[in-house]
């Protein structure tokens, strides 16, 4: 840890995060809030909404404004961190945003990474296991390259973020920005937006409405899910840490999709049949997180289990289904 980071002289700290009305980007806001800092959220609210946020916009130290940051950014002020959230992050929504995922990615990261460099603040990037593709090295160290198709219909996303960590590591070796690069996996927990696409979200609505889960392909290939408050306190640990490089945040317990599929009904006490679709193009084999990196240098490790985090999860979705029902 860094001792005393930021030093503001008393003051509260101040950060921007970008894709702040998003769902990872809201816990983020929530989070910092939390611990005592003033937050500037901006979101172009494509993927995100405002609902992330409700508990939020009558808070003293917070802000939110309606912004595309693919654009010049200005914030007027002190600013000490900046964390770069936006973008679709489900495969449906950067598949049906391609271009504006490509450029969230590259000119939204230069945008920011330029806002951190004329405010002298610490810039923290969302990066994603995507960045690997379909892996040929399993569990996935950060030292593993990937495996990515950069024509293929994925590769909007995952050579947007990673155009985007080379980008933080060039301002980084060139104008001694102080940097700081996570790479997520598989993040679920309430807000994740109900029926986006990601497969927690789909399965949790169709086990909740009654309908068959649509698993793709034959349902054997692997992911790992991360439940958002052990990712949340991953990503603060990495944000107050010295470590500059990519750093896994993840959960390592790993499930096939007809595992998730059965930890789905259980939790819900659903009867939903299963159903077959085909696998997407490009759908990785496997996936697992190498956390080694993690626990040594910023003693992190998950917390919460697949199946205490789909209860949580599920809570808040009967919740929402209540609220659109009244
Ligand atoms: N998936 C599925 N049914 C769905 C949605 C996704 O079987 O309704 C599969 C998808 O093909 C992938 C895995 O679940 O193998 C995780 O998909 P998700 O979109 O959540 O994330 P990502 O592919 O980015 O890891």
């Amino acid at each position: 840890m860094t001792g005393g980071w930021p030093d503001t002289g008393g003051a509260p700290p101040r950060a921007v995060v970008t894709g702040g009305a998003g769902f990872l980007g809201s816990h983020l806001c929530r989070a910092l809030l939390g611990a005592g800092w003033e937050v500037v959220a901006l979101d172009n609210l494509l993927t995100g909404s405002l609902d992330n946020l409700d508990d939020l916009l009558a808070h003293e130290r917070f802000t939110f404004e309606h912004y595309d940051v693919t654009n010049f950014i200005h914030v007027r002020g002190p600013v000490h961190a900046v964390l770069h959230f936006a973008s679709p992050a489900s495969p449906d929504d950067y598949l049906r945003y391609p271009i504006k995922t490509l450029k969230v990615g590259a000119l939204g990261t230069h945008n920011t990474l330029g806002l951190a460099l004329a405010k002298e603040a610490r810039y923290l990037l969302a990066s994603t296991s995507e960045v690997y593709g379909d892996p040929l090295v399993h569990p996935q160290p950060e030292t593993y390259w990937g495996n990515v198709n950069p024509v293929g219909p994925r590769g909007v996303y995952d050579e947007a973020k990673r155009f985007a960590e080379a980008m933080t590591l060039a301002y980084h070796r060139s104008h001694g920005l102080d940097t700081r690069i996570v790479r997520i996996f598989n993040v679920y927990g309430p807000g994740l937006r109900p029926g986006d696409g990601r497969v927690i979200s789909n399965f949790l609505t169709q086990a909740l409405e009654g309908r068959p889960l649509t698993v793709y392909g034959d349902g054997r290939q692997t992911r790992s899910f991360c439940y958002v408050d052990d990712e949340i306190r991953g990503i603060l640990a990495l944000l107050h840490s010295d470590h500059v490089g990519p750093v896994n945040i993840g959960n390592p317990d790993e499930f096939t999709i007809l595992e998730l599929a059965e930890v789905v009904r259980r939790v819900t006490g659903s009867r939903s049949e299963i159903t077959f679709a085909p696998l997407p193009t490009d759908d990785p084999a496997q996936r697992r997180p190498d956390i080694g990196l993690a626990r040594r240098v910023l003693g992190w490790e998950p917390t919460v289990g697949l199946e205490e985090g789909l209860v949580r999860t599920c809570e808040w979705y009967r919740a929402q289904r209540a609220r659109a029902e009244r």
